[in-house]
């Protein structure tokens, strides 16, 4: 598969997975669907789980590592996470010890080709990170699970050209919420929960007007948000500022097709 791309294979609060591709270089970012699910989404790429060359983990939280346990049991490809991480995630799963690498949050290392960058997220877990992958001279940035937007973390993600970011939920679909009790409201809204649709619209602002040109909205809330409030709202706020670009939705289940940044590689080199 000579090109570089993304393909969501699940995203919001009952799972996270998704698959960054350039060239040979296969990466998953979290483990949140069952090994079953994982293989029949590879499948419909072409693809098969011995192909992945790595799997990076967010956090700890179950919509991040539920296949984790099985995935341990029947493969030996490397999964990399925080110290932190690692310290929350063998607690819960000790046989996957042989296949996990840890790195300090904010380390950069490689896996092949491609340049991993971590950075520090604020949310209630155990040294939660996100990335920026880096792949001929194309960045990629993945921000999910973050109660806010540091200015370090905009930096970084505003010199990306794709760039996965949080659209949890609607403030006010999440405060009429008559099932979520009041603590977990809190704990949604706070500095340590998750982006709501004005939150991120903000980032995506800025992020636009710095030079991103594809964004994905993901880890959409299935009780507080829906696809097409997300995507109004950001848009909205995108044509106020009269700014454009790519806007997609990232489902609940797996996206129909990947998105891929340029078609062929060799163009996006002639366009670096
Ligand atoms: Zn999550
Ligand atoms: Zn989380």
């Amino acid at each position: 598969m000579n090109k570089i791309g993304y393909f969501s294979i699940a995203s919001g609060s009952s799972g996270n997975c998704s698959l960054f591709f350039c060239g040979d270089t296969i990466i998953l970012i979290d483990m949140g669907v069952s090994v079953r699910k994982l293989n029949n989404s590879l499948s419909s790429l072409g693809l098969t789980v011995d192909m992945l060359d790595a799997v990076l983990i967010t956090h700890e939280h179950t919509d991040h590592i539920k296949g984790l346990s099985t995935f341990a049991k029947k493969y030996n490809i490397p999964v990399f996470m925080t110290k932190g991480t690692a310290h929350a995630v063998l607690q819960k799963i000790p046989h996957a010890k042989d296949i996990i690498h840890t790195f300090i949050g904010c380390e950069s290392f490689f896996i092949k080709s491609v340049q991993v960058k971590s950075f520090l997220t604020p949310h209630d877990a155990n040294e939660s990170v996100g990335f920026i992958l880096n792949c001929k001279e194309i960045n990629f940035g993945f921000a999910t699970d973050l109660g806010f937007i540091p200015l370090n973390v905009k930096n970084m993600l505003s010199k990306c050209d794709f760039v996965v970011i949080e659209a949890n939920h609607d403030i006010d679909m999440l405060k009429n919420n008559e099932i979520y009790p009041y603590k977990l409201k809190q704990r949604v809204l706070g500095n340590y929960g998750h982006l709501s649709n004005v939150a991120c619209a903000e980032c995506v602002v800025d992020l636009v007007k710095n030079g991103v040109n594809t964004i994905v909205l993901a880890h959409l809330s299935e009780k507080n948000n829906t696809p097409v409030k997300a995507a109004r709202y950001i848009n909205q706020m995108l044509f106020i500022a009269g700014l454009k670009c790519d806007l997609f939705v990232a489902p609940v289940n797996e996206m129909e097709k990947p998105i891929f940044f340029e078609m062929e590689m060799d163009k996006c080199l002639a366009l670096g």
